[in-house]
């Protein structure tokens, strides 16, 4: 049973893996050119906007770390494929941090290194918690995801400048479709996953809305 479960996984993951380097990918650019192509010119930061920049930095990068950490767990493909679009998330970030002069709080740090000691602790949280099992390493990344889109939201709530609201409507885009790319990896499993920082209602209604591309529209 466990093994069949695992190659169910198996053929999931890959489907994950070659839809991420096709054209059509479920993600919302294939590379960090694409992105950069779409950024609309530097606004004005106020006050809020930059401590929200250098958190968001070391939050993606966390995805990313933990992410990489399970693939080296479980192998699951999954996990590589979300890891990379959180690589170009954390490095959407550093771009606007550079574009404003603004230090990179993750600069040479290495995997599970964080300067925020609430980021630092979350790791060491979430990877713990995902080393138990597959489904619990799936249901951490369900909420790093829920984690990431409120964060998004909270802290670029008060920015007026088109860059930086492009960046998050694209990362909070991304991180819709992982959602979508978690659970669906968690269902094969036969586990349920609970929302804790969204709503039930906004959780539900990305489970049952299509994978978005985006991005390119642009
Ligand atoms: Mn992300
Ligand atoms: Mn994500």
């Amino acid at each position: 049973m466990k093994t069949t479960v695992l190659i169910h996984l198996l053929i999931l993951g890959t489907g994950f893996q070659s839809c991420e380097s096709s054209t059509t990918e479920p993600d919302y650019y294939p590379g960090e050119a694409q992105f950069l192509s779409g950024l609309p010119e530097a606004g004005t930061l106020n006050d809020q906007d930059k401590p929200a920049l250098t958190f968001m930095r070391e939050e993606e990068k966390l995805a990313r770390d933990v992410y990489s950490y399970f693939y080296t767990l479980y192998g699951l493909d999954v996990f590589s494929s979300i890891s990379s679009s959180e690589q170009r998330h954390t490095d959407a970030i550093l771009v606007l941090l550079n574009r404003y002069n603004l230090p990179d709080p993750a600069a040479g740090a290495q995997p599970g290194v964080f300067q925020d000691p609430d980021l630092a602790a979350l790791y060491e949280a979430l990877t713990a918690a995902g080393s138990k099992s597959l489904p619990e390493a799936l249901k951490a990344g369900l909420l790093i995801e829920e984690t990431d889109i409120a964060d998004l939201d909270n802290r670029f709530s008060t920015t007026t400048a088109a860059d930086l609201l492009w960046v998050k409507d694209n990362l909070t885009r991304g991180s819709r479709n992982h959602i979508r790319g978690f659970y669906q990896a968690l269902e094969v499993t036969g586990e349920k996953y609970t929302p804790s920082i969204l709503s039930e209602e906004v959780f539900q209604s990305i489970l049952s809305t299509p994978v978005e591309r985006g991005g390119r529209r642009r």
